[in-house]
């Protein structure tokens, strides 16, 4: 579609190559962005939005979720528990009390595997330990019952081994490759639209809401900070309004991930053999 670029960096492209990634992994990688283990047939009554924050930067809550909240929409935010309370290139990152308060105003968190390392350089076995100490830690902060039903490669990066996991575990995961989601759409790696600073001079949001309308498609936002910080990833506050506002003005249904899947492939079932 000519509305989105065609290939927009994957997350934290800058730090990308000092991620040594081996010649299997980037293979791993082509062949898992081609084959599809859960195909999920879009055929919605009405295009849907979903906005999703990644890690996540504190701004995300702090300054996202009041944008949020007086636009009555509620959203997804993809955790990794190790990055709790951190501080990340001159960055604060999410505190236990905004895991808390995201939960208590009934967004989704959805999990992005605990240390935030690419799949492409883990074995099935580590990518299955990071899934589940990023249960746990969501366990532990949320309550014990808790499960999380969505979930984000880190920097877009899945090898086949982690898309088969995921597939077993949650009811969706979603990438960084940009485009909507429509017809039978890959549903372990869910395509974005990016609102972060380093896409923003290659979207068109008048045309995507046109093409989500028209299409009745499925468009996931995907954003990091949002705040006037200038920074590569971050989404400052006028334009997350201004996308709140042109999907809603265009009737565009905004709904958490979690809640567009349960619309579009009926009950959502969470696997935990993995
Ligand atoms: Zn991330």
């Amino acid at each position: 579609m000519n509305s989105i670029a065609r290939e927009a960096a994957p997350e934290s492209a800058k730090n990308a190559t000092k991620r040594r990634i081996s010649l299997a992994g980037r293979l791993s990688f082509a062949i898992a962005a081609r084959v599809a283990v859960r195909r999920l047939p879009i055929v919605p009554d009405q295009g849907y939005l979903s906005i999703t924050f990644d890690d996540i930067p504190r701004s995300a809550w702090r300054e996202g979720g009041p944008i949020l909240w007086r636009c009555g929409v509620r959203a997804t935010y993809y955790l990794s528990g190790d990055l709790c309370g951190k501080t990340v290139e001159g960055r604060a990152q999410y505190r236990r009390s905004d895991i808390d308060e995201i939960f208590a105003a009934g967004h989704e968190l959805g999990s992005h595997l605990f240390h935030h390392r690419s799949t492409l350089n883990l074995h099935p076995g580590e990518i299955r330990n990071e899934i589940c100490l990023n249960d746990s830690f969501l366990r532990e902060v949320v309550g014990p019952k808790f499960c999380a039903g969505s979930f984000a490669y880190p920097y877009g990066e899945v090898s086949v081994a982690a898309k088969i996991l995921v597939s077993r575990r949650f009811s969706s995961a979603r990438g960084v490759s940009p485009g909507l989601n429509q017809q039978l759409t890959d549903r372990d790696l869910l395509r974005i639209l990016p609102a972060d600073n380093i896409f923003a001079a290659e979207i068109d949001w008048t045309a995507i809401f046109k093409d989500i309308s028209r299409q009745k498609a499925w468009g996931i936002v995907l954003a990091h900070g949002v705040d006037d910080s200038g920074h590569d990833y971050s989404c400052p506050p006028a334009r997350l309004e201004a996308i709140l506002a042109g999907a809603q003005a265009g009737g565009v249904s905004i709904l958490p991930v979690r809640d567009v899947m349960q619309r579009l492939a009926g009950r959502v079932e969470l696997g935990s053999d993995l």
